[in-house]
């Protein structure tokens, strides 16, 4: 039986990564920092709760990553942990580099020392780009323009050195943005679909956002979580971008959920001073409180190098991608 360790296992990619493979027989170990309620609800949704063994291990403790690590030799580490959102990183700089950077180092020390012939992933990400209206791949140039993305491109640096160096398997897998129902719901994709659910089912009347011209390639969680895995069972480590190879803004997203609603949604004004009116009464608001000092306009992947060597490519695109995020919200909040 392989095994294998997700770190951030909570979170969403970490939760469809383990579904994903204890599918294929995997023994799942997930490394989890102690939180206070200890409470996975993504697991749960799931229903794998029980049938993945918890090791607590914080990426920022050294000594706790060596025991885990040489304790297991894991066949697979896959590190999707990190303190994953870009609107935080500018309040807490240090402790995002703490976690996306120096936490990264500890695991590749770790392995390098204790488990070298564990395979390994890192989680980086298409925010390492800083944005662009060129389509982006492997070979594009980095310009990072928060610190975590900054921080995300220091650990994707030192995968590809580490694998380099020391011969270890470490692949980076530089994913756009993946959403689904287990997507945290500070992100804008969640933020809007509950938003939306309640404003419909009459449990809110606003909802306040920020820059909503900026446009994101948004993919399905569950299909990328795949790509992951496919590129630790290649002969060779290498790096790939998965994404869908289109981009929409934040308020054509809107547009989608409001048609995926049934809502009649107006706009007007602009900028700063635009305002969603639904069903005949202002429901969407900006404030300056979601804007970021420094934002990533746009974003738009191309994963042809996946498509070739992983076989991989993306199956549910918008409109499906803001149905089953909405759907899934209506019918939980239904039940409230
Ligand atoms: P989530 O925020 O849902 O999950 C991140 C997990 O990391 C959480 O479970 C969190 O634990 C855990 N974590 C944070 N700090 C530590 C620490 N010091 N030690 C151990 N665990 C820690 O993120 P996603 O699942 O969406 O993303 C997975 C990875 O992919 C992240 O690294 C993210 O940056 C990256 N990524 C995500 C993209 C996306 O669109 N989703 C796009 C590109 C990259 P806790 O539950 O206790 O908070
Ligand atoms: P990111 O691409 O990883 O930063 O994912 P997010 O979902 O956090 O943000 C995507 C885009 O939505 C960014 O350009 C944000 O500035 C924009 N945005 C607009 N309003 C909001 C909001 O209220 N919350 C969040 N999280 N993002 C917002």
């Amino acid at each position: 039986m392989k095994t294998a360790l997700i770190t951030g296992i909570r979170g969403q990619d970490g939760a469809y990564l383990a579904q994903l493979l204890l599918s294929k027989g995997y023994k799942v170990y997930g490394a989890d920092r102690r939180s206070a309620d200890g409470y996975s609800w993504r697991l749960e949704y799931l229903g794998i709760q029980d049938q993945v063994e918890i090791k607590y291990m914080d990426l920022l403790e050294l000594p706790n990553v060596i025991d885990i690590i040489k304790e297991l030799q894991p066949d697979e580490i896959y590190n999707l942990a990190a303190q994953s959102f870009v609107g935080v990183s500018f309040n807490q700089p240090l402790v995002t580099s703490q976690i996306n950077a120096i936490g990264v180092l500890n695991l590749l020390e770790a392995i390098r020392h204790y488990s070298p012939e564990s395979k390994f992933y890192q989680a980086s990400t298409s925010e390492m780009f800083g944005g662009s209206t060129e389509v982006l791949n492997e070979n594009s140039e980095f310009k990072p323009k928060s610190p975590y993305a900054t921080a995300k491109l220091f650990a994707h640096n030192s995968v590809i050195n580490y694998r380099e160096s020391f011969d270890l398997f470490a692949c980076c897998g530089i994913l756009f943005n993946h959403e689904s129902p287990l997507r945290g719901f500070e992100f804008v994709t969640r933020k809007i679909t509950d938003g939306i659910a309640r404003i419909k089912l009459g449990l809110a009347d606003k909802l306040i956002l920020g820059n909503l011209e900026a446009q994101r390639d948004w993919g399905y969680a569950p299909e990328y979580v795949n790509a992951m895995w496919l590129m630790l069972q290649q002969d060779k480590p290498d790096d790939f971008a998965i994404a869908t190879n289109t981009t929409v803004s934040i308020k054509t997203f809107i547009d989608h959920v409001c048609a995926e609603a049934g809502c009649f949604l107006e706009w007007q004004g602009s900028g700063k001073d635009l305002s969603g009116i639904i069903d005949g009464k202002i429901s969407i608001e900006i404030s300056d409180k979601f804007y970021r000092p420094n934002d990533v306009e746009i974003l738009k992947g191309d994963a042809t190098k996946a498509h070739k060597i992983l076989n991989w490519k993306p199956e549910t695109f918008m409109p499906e991608l803001v149905k089953i995020m909405y759907q899934a919200d209506f019918e939980r909040l239904s039940k409230q």
